[in-house]
Formats: C-alpha cells, structure tokens, sequence
C-alpha cells in the first residue's frame, strides 16, 4: 500500500546503502584494529550485500550504493553486482577515516583511490560520495573542492542535526549547490520546535517504532516538498554478525539495537514509499558532460589546480 495518492508522497525518494562491514562502524574502532579487517573478524558484507541486491530485486527498487573502497578490494566482483542490477554505483571513501580526522592531502588520496578502484571494477563513472560518518563540517569546507576536484558531482556527507560525533546543526537541511561546485545532499532532517530531529535512517530507523518513522517521512515530504532520502548499512540486516567485545554501552546499544527488526522494516519501508536512485531522485543528469574525456583523464586534469588550494 502507497503512503497517499498526494503526488509529493509518490514522487521517489532516494534509497542509499553505505556498504561497510560490522568492524568498520566508528563505534568500534576503539577495539578494533584495522589489521583485524577480515582476518580477526570475519567478511559478512558481500553475503549481506547481495541479500540486499534481492530484497531490492523483490521490490523491482533501484538503490545507490556507496562503497568502501576496503570492501571493493576484498570483494572484486561486488562493484559489478550492484551496477548489473541497475543500481548507482557511489563512493564511500577508501579507508573509513573520517575527512575531518584527515588532512587535505590524505582525503584526497583516500578518495581518488576509492573512485578509480570503483571505475576499474566497474566500468561506469562514479559520480557520487559519502564521507564516512557524515564527517564534513565547519572545520574542513576544504573537502568540498577536493571532491570536486576529483571529478565528484555529488556529495551527501553532512547531517545537520546536534550529535556526539557528527552534525553541522546550522548548515543547510537540502540539496544546494555548494560554491566550490559541487552539490551535496544533506541527510534529512524534521524542524520540531526550531530543532532538526534526524529521521535520515541508520541507528535512528532501528531506534524508533516503524510507524513512527513512517509519520516522519509522511511529515517531511508534505512540509518541505523535498524528496526524501534514506541510508542503511548491510551489517544493520544482519543480526547473526560476531558480537564485538570490550565496547562501551552506548555503543553497544547504538550498534544491535533492533537488529532483527531491520530486515522487516525495510520490507514494509520499499512497500510504503517509492524509491530510486540519488542520480535519478535528486536529478542530477544536468552535472555530468557526456562529451568529457575518460574518467579518470578528467579527474586527474582537474586535479593539476589542486596544488593551489589549502
Ligand atoms: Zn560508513
């Protein structure tokens, strides 16, 4: 059953997957060692990708996905998977550093590695980034040029909402046009008593009751007239994962709280809503110049003016 014949509610949002694993999450790297990636704990993402690519199939729903670079090493034939089935191809970084944790130099590393790596396996133009916990703000705009530079059109890397560990509270709740040139896309949020409440999916979608994410959406599309967008992560479909030790409380409550309630929940959410692509959704054909040389000749052109920024 469609949410409502009203034409906002059945105009497509955009569905988003950061394909990560359950020892990448930030919330463990206090335990973890990035030695330990895959060897100590073990890959669960390209088995709990693919059910994700089916859960879509059943659908018949197109999906971005942004992956890690790490993840399309050691899984060479995901990237393929996920454009043979019609989906957006993203990046999700390379290394699962955070951007503000890096200098400029290092992002820019992090992210070019991911995007040709992505292409090579590929064979289709990444376009699109998320930074690893939403992690671009006030303290590193300078990201912004660097993906642009990069040869990104899009990015969807902040979340304007007050959280220990992300949010630009005051920056802008919708897609804009960012004066270094490239677009971003803003996590979404709901305005209740002059506060953004975060209804943009992860922890927050297993934290509360689906009806009430549900409303949530409901609200925001009727209040805004904005497309809505929403993230997951294959670990959160996966309630079987290892259960990690010596982690703080919050964290743990963060990490498993309703995990066997996702699966369902996302069923019914590719039910109730309609769903495609942020390319599609956000319309950002205009961006791309077909008439550009190879990928990566592009990108790399644009990255000679790099040497000039700061
Ligand atoms: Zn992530």
């Amino acid at each position: 059953m469609k949410a409502s014949n009203n034409t906002n509610l059945t105009q497509a949002n955009a569905l988003t997957i950061d394909v990560e694993d359950y020892f990448h999450v930030e919330a463990f790297s206090s335990v973890v060692k990035r030695t330990d990636w895959g060897n100590k704990y073990p890959l669960r993402v390209e088995k709990n990708t693919h059910h994700i690519l089916n859960i879509l199939e059943q659908h018949n729903v197109k999906a971005t996905f942004f992956v890690l670079g790490w993840v399309a090493e050691a899984c060479p034939t995901l990237s393929r998977a996920i454009v043979a089935g019609g989906h957006e191809l993203a990046s999700h970084g390379f290394s699962h550093q955070h951007a503000n944790k890096q200098t400029q130099e290092t992002f820019k590393q992090d992210i070019i590695r991911s995007k040709h790596l992505l292409e090579d396996q590929s064979g289709v133009r990444i376009n699109g980034y998320r930074a690893p916990s939403f992690s671009i703000g006030q303290k590193n705009t300078w990201a912004f040029e660097t993906l642009y530079q990069a040869g990104f059109i899009y990015t969807s890397s902040t979340y304007p909402v007050k959280h220990d560990i992300y949010g630009t509270p005051e920056w802008p709740r919708f897609k804009h046009l960012r004066q270094e040139g490239i677009v971003e896309i803003p996590i979404p949020t709901l305005e209740v008593f002059n506060r953004n409440v975060p209804i943009g999916g992860g922890g927050y979608f297993r934290l509360y009751p689906y009806a009430l994410s549900r409303y949530f959406i409901q609200r925001f599309k009727q209040q805004t007239q904005q497309p809505f967008s929403f993230y997951f992560h294959p670990w959160e479909i996966d309630p079987e994962q290892p259960k990690m030790r010596g982690i703080s409380m919050k964290s743990r409550v963060r990490h498993y709280l309703n995990l066997p309630r996702m699966e369902p929940r996302i069923h019914q959410l590719l039910s109730d809503f309609n769903w495609d692509t942020m390319f599609n959704t956000y319309q950002l054909h205009g961006l791309v110049n077909d008439e550009e040389p190879s990928n990566q000749e592009d990108s790399t052109q644009r990255l000679f003016s790099l040497g000039q920024l700061r």
